[in-house]
């Protein structure tokens, strides 16, 4: 696994010019070929652990077509993007017992398309920040359904402007689950813990 030299932060946004191999974020690429990871394979697509999973259960489906992001995306890749669904269901629908959310962030931090599918508890030691919080509780997070209805309506896929991105990030922490509002996040992961097993 390379070091990373960044935070692990979402939102960050790809900048222009290619990055090397070893660059953290193209730890996808790597973390693609460690048979640890590897959960499911097929022609298309292969399914990896997150390594540094928001939930109990978090995993990514990222294209073997060396496309670096939804922006990247045409309506040459819609059976692509809908394979890429379809695997995210079957992979949730093998833990049973938890619910998932399957969808993509608005402005991913890691080089490569990747879906995630992620059990909607929120409950892990990685997950340690707001911006990891909102990351998965707010419209940061596009579901892939309405990702593939976008790209069908218009050619393309039409997300968030970086304002409303930032808008998300910035969102008062607030359950995912109930009314409640946390004073901190000490205090969120301490409340999300009330909704487990219920
Ligand atoms: P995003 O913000 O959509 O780019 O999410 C990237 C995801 O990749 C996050 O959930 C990270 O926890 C995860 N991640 C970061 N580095 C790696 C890595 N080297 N291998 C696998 N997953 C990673
Ligand atoms: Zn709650």
């Amino acid at each position: 696994m390379p070091k990373r030299s960044s935070k692990d932060v979402p939102g960050q946004g790809n900048a222009k010019k290619p990055k090397p191999s070893g660059h953290w974020a193209m730890g996808l690429l790597n973390t693609m070929k460690d048979p640890k990871y590897i959960v499911k394979t097929d022609d298309l697509v292969t399914v990896i652990k997150d390594v540094y999973p928001k939930a109990k259960f978090h995993f990514l489906v990222i294209p073997k077509e060396d496309i670096s992001n939804l922006k990247a995306v045409t309506s040459k890749h819609l059976d692509l993007l809908k394979h890429m669904e379809k695997v995210g269901g079957e992979i949730a629908g093998e833990n049973k017992g938890s619910n998932f959310k399957i969808g993509y962030h608005a402005e991913p931090s890691m080089i490569r398309l990747h879906l995630h599918v992620i059990s909607d508890d929120m409950d892990s030691v990685c997950l340690k920040n707001k911006k990891h919080w909102n990351s998965f509780t707010t419209d940061f997070f596009v579901k892939s359904e309405e990702v593939i209805k976008s790209l069908e309506d218009n050619g393309k896929v039409v997300l968030p402007s970086k304002e409303e991105c930032k808008k998300f990030m910035e969102t008062p922490l607030k359950c995912h689950k109930c009314s409640v509002i946390p004073k901190n996040m000490p205090d969120l992961k301490k409340h999300i813990l009330t909704h487990l097993e219920k």
